[in-house]
């Protein structure tokens, strides 16, 4: 099947038992079985439940991946593929991560015994220098937030073929529609689903699909051993959003392209960072993303200018997050990475007066209006 097909024929199409066009919501935390000992394939919700397993074949054959797991938000993803690994191991994060991953692993796992080293995984040689006897995987993010640093997949997998390590890749900006890193090498994907999977800013969930079913076995034992799941009602829900992904992903690439080609004409944008102007001439970036998706972010002149934006939203909501077919614009500096000293945010080039757009569906029209000024 086609991915336009896959996303609302994907997985379990509807429900066998009655015909239901639509899979139904299993609000049962536990199943009768015929003799003890025996169950019907379902024994306990938090083991498995028919519409979260729904939702977890669907993501899996959006990513190409041999099997997909659900959770109960994209942090509880992420830690849940944290916990497969041991006390002692190493891993390779990518310099720019996500807060909220960064926090996880600098304030939880390394209480637990891992060692880690952030580093610009743009560069596979700074990879190659970091990798010691107990690293086991690279964990990455392209792009990333807000700067729009890309990651070159297909060269990180390699690097990490040869060295026996695991590649994990957050697709949470890019979706299966415009990248899917099993295809490049990846050996994990997973996604905060309240973004763009859900689509639709009414959820919190996080997604993982894994390419082997050593890895599939690895990560059920931790998804039933410690129970982040997510419930079957948000499952539903996110099996609904995902039916749109590709129509509204198509949307999201053409309205940001043109705010793009728009801020470009004005005098007052200092810079613009968006995968469509940063990827240069690398022939497996152009290949690894079949479009740019609807994230950008870019400077502005002035505190007086970023108020006059402000001052003029109709359409943009201000407000962390991203992903949802509304449009939404956020102050970094201020609001999601607000933490991050002064300093280290220079250095990054997330300044005081960085601009980050989520660009919605809404008619382009509009949402250049708001940034008339
Ligand atoms: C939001 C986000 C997360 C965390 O997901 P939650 O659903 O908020 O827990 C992880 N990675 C990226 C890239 C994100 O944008």
């Amino acid at each position: 099947m086609k991915f336009n097909t896959l996303v609302i024929h994907g997985g379990i199409d509807g429900d066998k038992h009655t015909g239901a066009v639509t899979v139904p919501i299993y609000q049962t935390s536990t199943y009768k079985q015929p003799a003890p000992g025996e169950h019907t394939g379902y024994e306990y919700s938090r083991t498995g439940n028919p519409t979260r397993v729904a939702l977890e074949q669907l993501v899996a054959d959006l990513e190409k991946g041999h099997a997909g797991f659900a959770f109960g938000s994209g942090m509880a993803a992420i830690s849940s593929v944290l916990m497969m690994f041991d006390s002692g191991d190493h891993f390779i994060f990518s310099d720019d991560l996500y807060g909220g991953t960064r926090r996880v692993v600098d304030k939880v796992f390394s209480k637990l015994g891992f060692n880690y080293s952030f580093v610009d995984t743009s560069s596979t040689e700074a990879i190659e220098k970091a990798i010691n006897e107990n690293t086991k995987a690279i964990y990455i993010e392209t792009p990333t937030n807000p700067l729009m640093k890309l990651t070159d997949i297909k060269a990180v997998a390699s690097v990490a073929k040869i060295n026996d390590l695991l590649t994990i890749v957050d697709n949470t900006f890019m979706t299966p529609y415009l990248q899917r890193p099993i295809e490049l090498g990846a050996d994990i994907v997973l996604h905060s689903a309240t973004k763009y999977l859900g689509g639709h800013s009414d959820l919190v969930a996080g997604v993982v699909v894994v390419n082997s079913e050593e890895l599939a076995q690895r990560l059920h034992f931790i998804q039933n051993s410690v129970g982040a799941i997510l419930g079957p009602q948000d499952s539903w829900l996110l099996i609904k959003g995902i039916k749109t992904l590709a129509l509204r992903m198509e949307r999201h690439c053409e309205n940001a392209r043109k705010v793009v080609e728009f801020l470009q004409k004005q005098s007052w944008v200092r810079n613009i960072y968006y995968p469509g102007l940063l990827m240069g001439d690398n022939a497996n970036l152009k290949e690894q993303m079949s479009d740019f998706g609807g994230m950008i972010s870019f400077d502005v002149e002035s505190q007086e200018i970023m108020d006059k934006i402000f001052n003029n939203l109709k359409t943009f909501t201000l407000a962390e997050s991203l992903g949802g077919v509304e449009s939404l614009i956020s102050v970094p500096a201020l609001m999601t990475h607000a933490s991050v000293p002064k300093e280290v945010r220079a250095q990054l080039g997330i300044t005081d007066t960085l601009i980050r757009a989520s660009v919605g569906v809404e008619d382009i029209e509009d949402i250049l209006k708001d940034l008339t000024i």
